[in-house]
């Protein structure tokens, strides 16, 4: 079958490949992948730095892929309650069911936790067998491009929803107008913020246009003082940040911009270690937490409203490229020149 892996632990050797169509063992789904996403970490996967060979340190090749959706064509041994026909998405995020985080409701944290597509094969392929419990039905009136962005939504509701909740007519605030921003974006919409200001900087144009299409309040950080514009809508402040750029002006903002006790998510993934203003969190009882991904119940509610944000979220896809344009897609990431980016089999 056709698929793309990271071939060896260096910078790069990321190539469409012949493999093996993988077998259906006791316990686990074939999926026959429709669509995948691509998205930084799959960049950052790419160029290997020093820290990804740490976290990851997969068997190579290995066959990338961590957001894809498809249909069931197999069920393995012992796999009664799912039938072959049906449309899926996939948790890539392998549990070990038994460590204090899985036990906790938290396993996310799990203290060993394979990612499909990382340390796994995962979903740039034309096959992936999964286990049971991995999967999730995507509703059927939702058109299978949409499920590949079930994965990074299950991010945003996991920090919208659960990590750093917003309660209706709330102030939302967004610094990073890319993919996972404007994900956060909708699902904010969903539960009732009143206004949804979207932060980003001039090479954002684009992306902004989108946010403000998407019923977005954008400011161009480049080009005004994004604190006196986020003021001027609400003079307190934020009711609740979520920073999911990574960059250290973007997290100063964050904090200087949200009211007194609110909460700041921090989504993106920063370079080296940045400064906090922490006086502020002590005298304004300001509250900062770290969203990594999501729980399994989390994707619950994200296929409870995959449905009902499916139009805007088809907004959000902006390139549908073979598997053999995958340089051609981490460098429009890198570039930032697109929204979201799939790769599909079919092409
Ligand atoms: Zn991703
Ligand atoms: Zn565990």
């Amino acid at each position: 079958m056709r698929a793309i892996a990271k071939t060896k632990g260096t910078s790069g050797a990321v190539c469409e490949i012949d493999a093996p169509r993988p077998p259906v063992n006791a316990g686990q789904v074939s999926v026959r992948v429709t669509a995948a996403g691509v998205c930084g970490t799959d960049v950052h996967f790419y160029e290997w730095p020093e820290y990804m060979a740490r976290e990851y340190a997969p068997d190579f090749p290995v066959i990338m892929g961590h957001e894809f959706t498809g249909t069931v064509d197999r069920v393995g041994a012992g796999v009664t309650d799912i039938v072959p026909g049906v449309q899926v998405v996939v948790n890539p995020h392998l549990y070990c069911g038994k460590c204090h985080f899985c036990f906790s409701g938290r396993p996310v944290l799990c203290d060993d936790r394979p990612i499909l597509g990382c340390n796994r094969d995962g979903g740039w392929a034309e096959w992936v067998s999964v286990p049971r419990e991995s999967v999730h039905l995507l509703p059927a009136d939702v058109e299978p491009a949409i499920g590949a962005l079930s994965e990074p939504l299950s991010v945003a509701v996991h920090s919208v929803v659960e990590r750093a909740p917003c309660e209706p007519g709330d102030v939302v605030l967004i610094l990073g107008p890319g993919p996972v921003g404007l994900l956060h974006l909708l699902v904010a919409r969903f539960v009732g913020a009143r206004h949804v200001i979207v932060i980003g900087v001039a090479s954002d144009r684009e992306r902004l246009r989108l946010a403000a299409k998407l019923g977005a309040i954008t400011v161009n950080a480049s080009e005004g003082d994004a604190l006196t514009a986020v003021r001027r809508i609400k003079p307190g402040g934020a009711d609740v940040a979520y920073e999911t750029s990574g960059h250290p002006d973007a997290l100063h903002l964050a904090v200087e911009a949200t009211r007194k006790g609110g909460r700041i998510a921090l989504i993106g993934f920063a370079d080296h270690a940045t400064p906090v203003d922490t006086l502020q969190l002590v005298v304004k009882e300001k509250e900062l937490v770290g969203v990594r991904a999501y729980n399994t119940n989390t994707w619950l509610k994200t296929m409870a409203i995959i449905s009902e944000l499916a139009p805007d979220l088809k907004q959000l896809i902006s390139h549908t490229l073979p598997f053999s344009a995958i340089e051609e897609a981490f460098g429009l990431i890198k570039r930032r020149e697109c929204m979201k980016v799939l790769v599909e089999p079919g092409l």
